[in-house]
């Protein structure tokens, strides 16, 4: 299945538009059109823009990576990890990974376009959120990790700014750059990876190995973010911030109305001993989620500018 591109005359005339070159089976060539639509933003290594696809009328994401970019033979291998993980993902709460292609200049992986940015974005505007939209973003990240984690998959780089929020308001975990599978029960991982704000303390401190608890750390910081409207570790030097998760130092300013059901769930998650935090099963047993309100499955798209309003 080689897949390689010599930019036809149609796309030296229009660099917007781009040619996926398939040879079946049978020898024969197929080209399928994408046509380059907006830019929706840029990662480590990529840049990410819709493409319409011009046989199926169908918009998705396409991450493009410069070949220029891959040069080093690390770079590609964990490119191609992050394609054969996320490839074998499917879950409603998981970005779909399409298909990916190349041509001589770029690789392109295709996903399911979320048109509504990620928490990232929604927090900035919204500031903070209320316990019942965490309560509802929360059970679906659970959901995602419940999956990911049962196939042996550790993210490792859960943020605010990977989870994506759909066209219907669905919460997608993307970014499986950092991802890691591991091969068998137990087995540790000892790459320092993540982002500092997000990270376990048993990262920091690469002697010790981290599995699938450094996920459940990720939550907690996930979960306290959103109600406080900051990380519990943020300082303005990522030194300063390592020695805060090392200590294990942060507070719930008074000035902000949390419920003791939320700071509870925070603090049993965000325990630097990683045996010592919660399953993902005991986190949906927790108070938190049982409060007496009903949590609804998605919420309305106002709410991408204002508080839900209290029914
Ligand atoms: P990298 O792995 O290089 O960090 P990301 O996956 O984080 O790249 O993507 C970079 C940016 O592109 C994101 O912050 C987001 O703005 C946009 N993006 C990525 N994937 C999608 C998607 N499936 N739908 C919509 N926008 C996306």
């Amino acid at each position: 299945m080689a897949m390689s591109k010599k930019p036809s005359q149609d796309s030296l005339l229009n660099d917007n538009i781009i040619e996926e070159k398939i040879i079946t089976a049978d020898g024969e060539v197929q080209i399928k059109k994408y046509s380059k639509r907006k830019f929706l933003g840029k990662g480590g290594f990529a840049r990410v823009y819709e493409f319409l696809s011009l046989d199926t009328r169908k918009s998705q994401a396409a991450k493009i990576i410069g070949k220029d970019q891959l040069t080093k033979q690390r770079r590609r291998q964990k490119l191609m990890s992050e394609i054969k993980i996320h490839k074998s993902l499917f879950h409603q709460n998981i970005v779909s990974f399409e298909h990916f292609f190349e041509d001589s200049e770029n690789v392109y992986i295709l996903l399911e376009l979320c048109t509504n940015q990620t928490l990232s974005e929604l927090l900035r505007r919204r500031k903070r959120l209320t316990e019942l939209e965490v309560q509802c973003y929360m059970l679906q990240i659970i959901s995602a990790l419940e999956y990911i984690h049962k196939k042996n998959v550790i993210h490792r780089d859960l943020k605010i700014g990977n989870l994506f929020i759909s066209e219907k308001m669905e919460i997608k975990l993307g970014d499986f750059g950092l991802a890691s599978k591991l091969d068998y029960e137990g087995q540790k991982r000892k790459t320092i990876c993540g982002t500092p704000n997000y990270i376990a303390p048993e990262v920091l401190d690469s002697k010790l190995g981290h599995s699938f608890e450094v996920d459940i750390w990720a939550l907690g910081v996930i979960m306290y973010t959103l109600l406080l409207g900051r990380p519990p570790f943020e300082t303005n030097d990522v030194k300063k911030t390592y020695n805060l998760i090392k200590m294990n130092a942060y507070s719930f300013p008074d000035q902000i109305s949390v419920s003791s059901e939320a700071k509870s769930l925070i603090t049993q998650i965000l325990k630097s001993d990683p045996t010592r935090r919660p399953t993902l099963n005991d986190i949906l047993e927790h108070e938190f989620f049982h409060m007496g309100n009903s949590i609804p499955k998605l919420l309305p798209v106002s709410t991408l500018a204002v508080p839900p309003s209290e029914a």
